[in-house]
């Protein structure tokens, strides 16, 4: 009775994570298709165990048995998918094909209960383990941790349980202890052997949420064009630079740089021509830049790279370093071939400082760049004069 009604709730909790996951499905997350099949196997498990004595126990100790270990065989893939690790699914289906032949071997070979028993606990602890160690190892940079080393921990405690009782049973005298006792041992092992699939779909849940969301962060931080940053979201970022900069009395510097006869560009070789140069100007920018820098697109064909710990020949050179690449860099399409040029203006922050007022003068420098010719970078001219004059 006791294990009955623990099996029909749990059962009943698989299902309501097979509906909570499968509700996700559409979030196209790597892995939560695998997820749903491991609750799908459990569903199929849970009530074949709770049938036993029913239904044959063909059906009841070996089927649900091999659905069981499958289940959480596809939680493995599923995680592995999520994480983009190999799925080892050659290695995944010849541990069941091993499990499946030893279970069936002690079911019509010599009935030992005990030693099926061990087996099952034994895989269940390695497929755990393997789990736990997988999610542990490949938490992915700059999220939230606390959903993997939940959900890592989960399955560490699950582990811990199933190889107490393949322990207990091992340690027992044949023909081991009863069963389906209704003792408070078995209670517990099964309460755990059971709840394993519900608690790691609800760590998949939390993982899933947090994936999407970094996904939906991404991309209001982007610009959907190029990938460069938003405007939006670089000014944030360079607020932050400032009160860094500040703290740490190091020097910030700013490039804006602004593609040069753009509209011919676009004249030339057609708007989708100029999105491409858009497009892979901002790749290479990205291979010039040192992991730190800020690179966002201001709008149209303006950007603005922010240098932190960057003083003005810092930045200038920097700043040189993409004209001269940019200069080269011939772009290819369906358009023909494009070569483009741009300008620069470099400004270094002052102490308290807006960022509008930096802009500003970098904007300054810019002008006098392109005025003075294009495909030049200049830095803000009258930035010393104005240090003199805020220091007198
Ligand atoms: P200058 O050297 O003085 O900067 O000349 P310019 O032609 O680059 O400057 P202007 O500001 O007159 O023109 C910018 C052009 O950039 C006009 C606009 O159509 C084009 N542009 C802005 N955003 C995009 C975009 O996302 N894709 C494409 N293809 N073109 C864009
Ligand atoms: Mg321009
Ligand atoms: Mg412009």
């Amino acid at each position: 009775m006791l294990t009955t009604s623990l099996l029909a709730i749990t059962s009943l909790l698989s299902f309501m994570m097979l509906l909570i996951v499968g509700s996700l499905l559409r979030s196209r997350v790597a892995g939560v298709r695998e997820w749903c099949l491991a609750n799908v196997a459990v569903l199929i498990s849970l009530p074949l165990f709770a049938l036993r004595g029913v239904v044959p126990d063909f059906l009841s100790i070996p089927i649900a048995n091999i659905a069981l270990a499958g289940g959480l065989l596809s939680y493995y893939a599923g995680c592995a998918r999520f994480l983009g690790q190999p799925t080892h699914w050659q290695v995944l289906g010849a541990s069941l094909g091993v499990l499946a032949a030893a279970i069936l071997f002690w079911f019509y070979g010599t009935d030992n209960p005990q030693v099926r028993v061990i087996i099952v606990s034994a895989y269940h602890t390695t497929m755990l383990l393997a789990i736990a160690q997988l999610i542990a190892r490949h938490i992915p940079p700059r999220r939230h941790p606390y959903n993997y080393w939940l959900t890592a921990s989960l399955a560490t405690v699950f582990a811990i349980g199933h190889a107490v009782r393949g322990v207990v049973f091992g340690l027992t005298p044949a023909p081991g202890p009863e069963l389906y006792a209704p003792t408070a041992f078995n209670a517990a092992m099964l309460t755990i052997g059971t709840i394993v699939m519900p608690a790691m779909t609800m760590g998949a849940v939390m993982m899933i949420h947090d994936a999407m969301l970094a996904t939906a962060e991404e991309a209001a931080n982007r610009d959907y064009l190029t990938g460069a940053l938003s405007r939006k979201h670089f000014d944030l970022l360079a607020r932050q630079e400032m009160a860094r900069a500040l703290a740490r009395s190091l020097p910030l510097s700013i490039v804006v740089i602004d593609l040069d006869h753009f509209k011919q560009i676009n004249d030339t070789h057609g708007h989708a021509g100029g999105d491409t140069v858009l497009r892979e100007f901002v790749k290479l920018v990205r291979d010039v830049l040192r992991e730190g820098d800020i690179f966002g697109r201001l709008g149209g064909e303006e950007f603005a790279v922010l240098l932190p710990g960057t003083d003005t020949p810092g930045a200038i050179r920097i700043a040189e370093r993409l004209r001269t690449q940019a200069s080269r860099h011939l772009v290819a399409g369906p358009f023909g071939v494009c070569h483009y040029t741009l300008s620069g203006g470099v400004a270094t922050w002052h102490a308290h400082e807006s960022l509008e007022a930096l802009c500003m003068r970098a904007d300054r420098a810019l002008y006098a760049a392109k005025i003075s010719g294009r495909n030049l970078v200049l830095s803000d001219v009258l930035s010393s004069d104005e240090t003199a004059s805020e220091a007198g």
